[in-house]
């Protein structure tokens, strides 16, 4: 498949990769917070609403593309280092099902996965972006080919948000259903996958019962989710009914007994009244 090649090339490749940038992102601040920039940077506060509504709205990818925005006012954001965080689409490839997979190329020039879903849910269309939360994943889960790849770093939060800005301009539909389910363990990066959910859910206003956070258990971090009291599922991914065989799928589970990881999930739903799913992959021996 060429995404999956040019995902495992690049992840290769990362070493060589330029160091990060110092650029701060607009994508994933608030309206507040862009009316407080706009006042630091000499403007009316009424011109960090335009901000707003140029990233979340009009979609713009460059500071350079805010049309009704002054001259001034464009040249202190790029001079004080803002950008809008938006990466452009590297590679996209659709399945006969619709299915769209998308490869954005990141400022640092790595390559995240992102996954368009459209359903037809008895007549309502639906679309849901399963979102990656690092680059690459630590955890090597044995049917993984992310997890085979390395890892390379964790996202920030706009890079999470804008994985569902380019599901939606590939589709030009609204996504409706969020899953924090694609490359990376989201637990693993917790802080700025609760930031991506909360831009999610109060700028392009996904509802937090449509979204899902997938793990497959990382010691003393459920609680720590579950204490944020969202409204969303949790989603475990369990793989195997018993600790030995889970071991075996998901080395990590070494340092997680599946007992203590179901005290967990109970006290998640406990806490937040949100139920929790268990996935299983079928994985075959030939
Ligand atoms: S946690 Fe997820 S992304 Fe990471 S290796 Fe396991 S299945 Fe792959």
């Amino acid at each position: 498949v060429p995404l999956a090649r040019a995902l495992r090339l690049r992840t290769r490749a990362s070493a060589a990769a330029p160091p990060e940038t110092s650029r701060r992102a607009l994508l994933g601040l608030t309206e507040p917070e862009l009316r407080q920039l706009a006042v630091d940077l000499g403007q009316q506060s009424y011109r960090g609403k335009q901000l707003h509504d140029l990233v979340y709205k009009n979609r713009a990818k460059q500071v350079e593309e805010f049309a009704y925005v002054p001259k001034v006012f464009r040249e202190a954001l790029v001079g004080a280092g803002w950008n809008v965080g938006r990466s452009p689409v590297h590679h996209a490839v659709t399945a006969t099902d619709g299915t769209t997979k998308i490869l954005l190329k990141l400022e640092d020039n790595r390559l995240v996965e992102t996954v368009g879903i459209p359903v037809d849910d008895r007549g309502t269309p639906r679309l849901t972006a399963c979102v990656s939360s690092q680059v690459g994943c630590p955890l090597r889960c044995s049917f993984c080919a992310t997890g085979k790849g390395g890892f390379a770093r964790n996202l920030k939060g706009h890079e999470i948000v804008e994985q569902v800005l380019a599901i939606e301009e590939s589709f030009k539909h609204r996504v409706t259903n969020v899953v924090f389910m694609g490359m990376g363990e989201p637990m693993l990066n917790l802080k700025a996958v609760l930031e991506a959910h909360q831009c999610l859910n109060k700028e392009l206003k996904i509802g937090q019962r449509m979204m899902t956070i997938s793990t497959v258990g990382v010691p003393n971090t459920i609680s720590k989710l579950a204490s944020h009291k969202l409204q969303s599922t949790l989603a475990v991914s369990l793989h195997a009914p018993n600790q030995r065989l889970r071991e075996t799928i998901v080395p990590s589970a070494k340092a997680y007994p599946l007992e203590a990881l179901m005290d967990d999930c109970k006290n998640y739903f406990l806490e937040t009244g949100r139920r929790v799913s268990f996935e299983y992959t079928l994985l075959g021996w030939d």
